[in-house]
């Protein structure tokens, strides 16, 4: 006998688990932003990593990406626009494996859409300059906002903020 491909492993802590940011996501995105590319020329641009998780709404494992433990300080725009989403001001530990921020840079910048695959209902978070899929938002984060926006490393691309100069 062949295994059922819906057949969910109990063991596996993400399969139940709302919050889990490690399901990927079948969200329906309004990409009518300024930048308008074919998937040609995303796939010409960027890594194929970074086209799987951007313009196919994939997810990177814990843990094991480019910034879910990354401290510095800067700015983490759009990988696929360069459009600044988030500051390192706003990242914190969220013990999730993802780098995980309590706010977007400017809430324009960042569109949400309900995410109803899996059976579940999240809010999936995109770029709203080219539409390129970012994460997840959760109301589980902390102080002032409450909030947790759970952010692929590789729809980030991080750069160092020279006007705050590290410690002499
Ligand atoms: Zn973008």
């Amino acid at each position: 006998m062949t295994a059922q491909p819906d057949d969910q492993d109990p063991a596996d802590p993400q399969a139940n688990n709302p919050s889990a940011c490690g399901l990927p996501s079948n969200a329906n995105i309004d990409a009518r932003g300024p930048v308008q590319k074919s998937d040609e020329e995303w796939k010409a641009q960027l890594t194929p990593n970074q086209y799987r998780v951007l313009r196919d709404q994939g997810t990177e494992p814990p843990f094991s990406n480019e910034y879910w433990n990354h401290k510095a300080d800067g700015t983490y725009a759009c990988a696929g626009c360069g459009t600044p989403l988030f500051l390192s001001d706003t990242k914190f530990d969220s013990g999730t494996g993802w780098p995980s921020f309590f706010a977007p840079h400017e809430p324009e910048q960042v569109g949400e859409t309900v995410d109803t695959s899996y059976g579940v209902s999240r809010t999936e978070v995109h770029c709203n300059a080219c539409g390129g899929h970012l994460g997840h938002l959760f109301p589980d984060g902390p102080k002032p906002t409450g909030q947790r926006y759970c952010i692929n490393s590789a729809s980030l691309a991080f750069s160092e903020d020279s006007s705050h100069p590290t410690e002499p």
